[in-house]
């Protein structure tokens, strides 16, 4: 078997770190082929001399210099690309079998893009790409006749639990509903007066997962749920009805599907991404992910309930964007975007970060999303209307 040639966008990431770790388990079957970062050219360039890929890639043109030092001093060789566009190029060059979509943030939506239209193997991690661009994203999907494969947990644990070639045929199929889970995150019991003082670190302490910032955020707030409603619907053909969220603070189920039957089919497993990664590399094989077996005898008690949607507004929103359609999902997820950087700088209270969302909503045009060029416009209008929000709610708390 010749192995797979993997570009991974966001090499230097949560996601990235544990995709390399179950590449490395496979040497016969895997090989790093491209490996990109935004801005953190040393750590590239470490990852560079420890899995030799053929490409490195750097968000930042003006990076470049500073990573062929990097390169240097670590002892490593790849040619070096730049700029959105040379991510683009490494997720569609002909020698790559399969690409990892890792970036976070609607900055990835390009490249995951070109992987898309080269047809490749895609795993995808990146949520906010296909919630910012949805239709567009799910018809060059199908166009171009690439392989799509959630990475997202909850996601890959319906994929497993759904019976083969089901998007957009859960009626034929007897599905009833698809139930994704949450852990409710750092702040599942705090009351709305004290989630006003928490922290930017307090925010990214996750119970159960050790994540990137922005996605930490996301879950403390739970718009991460919110996004992966709407990244539900666009995947697996669920409408929003069809799509409930239940909060499990275990992290220990993924997810479940639940069929006209009465049956309820779920996955489960530590909470680790390894899994999810390893199922889609490995597909429909299964690999050894490195991930220790599930100690259910050990874990006791698995808990679920209900969400709150007074105390998290963020998932009622989500809800709604999808519910209204259009360019409301794409708003949504520029406004979260800009919302989340600014609470991470202080510049924002937690609890201010669903304001922002809120009243970006209402008040960016919602035109219909027809072409990519109209997905960047309302997606650049959104971060705008954010901005002007955000430093409106800055210089009224200072
Ligand atoms: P992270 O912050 O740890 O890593 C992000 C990666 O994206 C880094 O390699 C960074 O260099 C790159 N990047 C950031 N901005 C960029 C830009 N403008 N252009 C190009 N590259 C850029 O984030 P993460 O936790 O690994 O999450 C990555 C994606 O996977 C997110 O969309 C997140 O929602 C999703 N996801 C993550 C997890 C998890 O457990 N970490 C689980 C499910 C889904
Ligand atoms: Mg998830």
């Amino acid at each position: 078997m010749k192995p797979q040639n993997i570009t991974i966008l966001g090499a230097t990431g949560s996601i990235g770190a544990s995709t390399l770790d179950v590449i490395a388990r496979h040497p016969e079957r895997f090989r790093p082929f491209a490996l990109s970062a935004n801005r953190r050219v040393e750590e590239l360039a470490e990852l560079c001399a420890q899995f030799r890929p053929v490409y490195a890639a750097v968000a930042e043109p003006s990076m470049v210099p500073r990573l062929r030092e990097c390169m240097k001093t670590a002892g490593a060789q790849a040619k070096i690309v730049a700029g959105e566009q040379g991510l683009a190029e490494l997720a569609s060059l002909p020698e790559v079998d399969c690409v990892m979509a890792a970036i976070v943030g609607a900055a990835g939506l390009r490249a995951t893009l070109a992987a898309a239209r080269a047809g490749k193997k895609l795993l995808l991690a990146n949520k906010e790409a296909l919630v910012t661009a949805g239709p567009v994203f799910m018809s060059t999907v199908r166009k171009h006749g690439a392989t799509l494969l959630p990475i997202d947990s909850e996601h890959n644990a319906v994929f497993q639990c759904l019976p083969p070639f089901s998007s957009g045929q859960l009626a034929t199929k007897g599905i009833r509903r698809i139930v994704l889970t949450a852990s409710g995150g750092p702040f599942r019991h705090r009351s709305r007066t004290e989630l006003n003082r928490v922290t930017p670190d307090e925010a990214c302490a996750h119970p159960n997962w050790r994540m990137g910032r922005k996605i930490s955020v996301d879950s403390a707030t739970m718009m991460n749920k919110g996004l992966e409603v709407i990244e539900a619907h666009w995947l697996f053909g669920a409408s929003s009805d069809q799509i409930e969220v239940l909060i499990h603070p275990q992290s220990v189920v993924h997810s479940m599907v639940e069929y006209v039957d009465g049956s309820v089919i779920a996955q489960l497993g530590n909470p680790d991404m390894r899994t999810p990664i390893a199922q889609a590399l490995a597909f429909p094989d299964r690999i050894d992910s490195g991930v220790s077996s599930l100690d259910l005898a050990r874990i006791g008690t698995l808990g679920f309930e209900r969400p709150d949607f007074e105390r998290f507004p963020a998932l009622r929103l989500a809800y709604g964007a999808l519910a209204q359609g259009g360019a409301a999902p794409a708003i949504l997820n520029a406004a979260n975007e800009i919302a989340v950087a600014a609470f991470l700088e202080r510049r924002l209270s937690f609890l201010s970060v669903t304001t922002v969302i809120e009243e970006t909503l209402a008040s960016t045009a919602a035109a219909p999303l027809g072409t990519l060029e109209d997905v960047f416009a309302v997606d650049a209008a959104a971060r705008r209307r954010a901005d002007q929000i955000v430093n409106r709610l800055y210089s009224n708390a200072a």
